[in-house]
């Protein structure tokens, strides 16, 4: 069913820098790819109020994992939606799989995956990101605080679509550290049984130079 696609899955933990090097891809290949984020829906399903919603909220503002059964369900959802739309033959998932269990379901499905990237950085770095951070509620976009790079042209506006940009509940400093555990005691296993699937699993530091680079090789752009 997914033979005609070709998936590639983007991970890492939060604030190393994934969504921006996702724009940046966006800026030079947009209509090429579809990128398809877990999260991101999981936001808009709080916003609405809707069931699913209800049930991941608590997990997402504690900056833990919706549990496994929640998330392969929305995972198929959004994803056969992309392709009945059948216009987009080259998937990144972004922040999809991030547990052993999703690596499993997903393969069960019948999504193979090209390749897998892992987007690092020293965790000093981390925790200082998450709290310059703040993000579009409507679209996602990220943004910076006090980094002159990326500060919205007017404050609180989302310079792509006019929605309001505000810090996440889970970008809370404590809630950072709280969500590099989680990604290092429940997420990071799961490069193992992706290899182990025979899918290659490549590790870009974003604080190494090239880095730009790399992920759009490892993309195959
Ligand atoms: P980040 O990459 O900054 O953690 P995301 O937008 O990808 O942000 O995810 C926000 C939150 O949504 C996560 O902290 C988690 O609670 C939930 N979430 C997103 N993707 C998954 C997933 N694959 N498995 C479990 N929870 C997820």
């Amino acid at each position: 069913m997914y033979d005609d696609v070709r998936i590639y899955g983007v991970g890492g933990p939060a604030n190393a820098g994934k969504g921006t090097l996702l724009s940046l891809l966006e800026k030079a290949h947009g209509g090429e790819f579809v990128v398809i984020s877990v999260g991101n829906r999981l936001r808009k399903e709080v916003k609405e109020g809707t069931e699913l919603g209800l049930q991941a909220k608590t997990y997402m503002e504690n900056g833990k994992l919706v549990p496994d059964d929640i998330i392969n369900k929305v995972f198929l959802k959004i994803i056969d939606e992309v392709i009945k739309e059948g216009k987009c033959h080259k998937m990144i998932l972004d922040g999809y799989p991030r547990s052993p269990g999703q690596v499993v379901e997903m393969l069960k499905s019948g999504v193979y995956m090209e390749r897998m990237i892992e987007i690092t950085l020293p965790e000093d770095v981390l925790i200082k990101r998450g709290s310059d951070r703040v993000c579009c509620v409507d679209c996602g976009e990220t943004y910076t605080v006090e980094d002159l790079h990326k500060r919205t042209k007017k404050e609180g506006v989302c310079d792509k679509c006019g929605g309001n940009v505000v810090r996440r509940p889970d970008d809370a400093p404590e809630k950072v550290k709280v969500r590099l555990q989680s990604y290092l005691d429940d997420t990071y296993p799961m490069y193992d049984v992706l290899r182990k699937a025979g899918v290659e699993v490549v590790s870009i530091d974003r604080s190494e130079t090239g880095d730009v680079d790399r992920f759009f090789e490892a993309v195959d752009f």
